[in-house]
């Protein structure tokens, strides 16, 4: 007996030439999503990332100090592996980001500084799907993400943005969300991979503080498995998935 095809999930649109990712740590774009990004740099588009916080509480053995900094610095060189120059800290304190108004603003004002039509962010929901439990971080950054991306059009919620010059963009169209358990687009990660793996690299320090594995095989076998994980629901081929919310 063979399997039923499970749903297929569909190609992302590709008729943009800007995207702004807004993610809450260091390496929330590395763990699954840089094939993406790879591609996208490679068909000519331009991505951004805005960073919420250095990470700088992810390193037991690390004092936040000492850790900013150095995570800082692996994530800019994470982000020109895949063909990112352009890389901005909001610099909130990891861990323990809160919600609402002050982040949505901080948002609304980076979208309002890039002016992208896709923007990318990590899984805003409670769990990674099942009983696997998401960080708070992760769930305020991505919400208001969401939130931000009607704000940024909207001249009246924000009035102190124009004031300093940022002009309503209302021309997000999609908020794209990476690691959602329930993904509805995807991106073939085959010809990101490679440059994915060695983006992930770049986080080391951290990397090596995590496993005992060889990193560059740690790194590997993750992005590959996560990839293949999706391939089923994308014709066969190893994808980055993403719960996308049109506009
Ligand atoms: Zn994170």
């Amino acid at each position: 007996m063979t399997e039923p095809t499970p749903p297929q999930l569909k190609p992302m649109p590709d008729d943009w030439s800007r995207a702004l990712a807004v993610v809450a740590h260091p390496d929330d774009l590395e763990y699954g999503c840089s094939a993406a990004i790879a591609a996208w740099t490679d068909a000519g588009r331009e991505v951004a990332y805005v960073l919420a916080t250095r990470g700088e509480a992810g390193i037991d053995t690390l004092a936040p100090d000492e850790c900013g900094p150095l995570r800082e610095r692996e994530q800019r060189a994470s982000a020109a592996v895949v063909g990112v120059t352009e890389v901005e800290f909001l610099g909130l304190r990891d861990g323990v980001i809160e919600y609402g108004v002050g982040l949505r603003r901080d948002i609304a004002a980076a979208i309002r500084r890039h002016r992208p039509e896709l923007v990318v962010t990590l899984n805003h929901r409670d769990t990674w799907g099942g009983v696997a439990w998401n960080t708070p971080d992760h769930v305020a950054v991505g919400r208001a993400v969401l939130d931000a991306a009607g704000d940024a059009g909207n001249r009246w919620i924000f009035p102190e943005l124009a004031e300093r010059g940022l002009q309503p963009w209302n021309g997000v169209r999609w908020v794209a969300v990476a690691g959602s358990s329930s993904p509805t687009h995807a991106v073939d990660a085959g010809p990101g991979l490679e440059r994915a793996v060695r983006s992930l690299l770049e986080h080391r320090t951290y990397i090596e503080v995590l496993t005992d594995e060889d990193p560059e095989t740690y790194a590997r076998t993750f992005l590959t498995q996560t990839a293949e994980r999706a391939a089923p629901r994308f014709g066969g081929r190893p994808a980055v998935t993403f719960e996308v919310f049109a506009r």
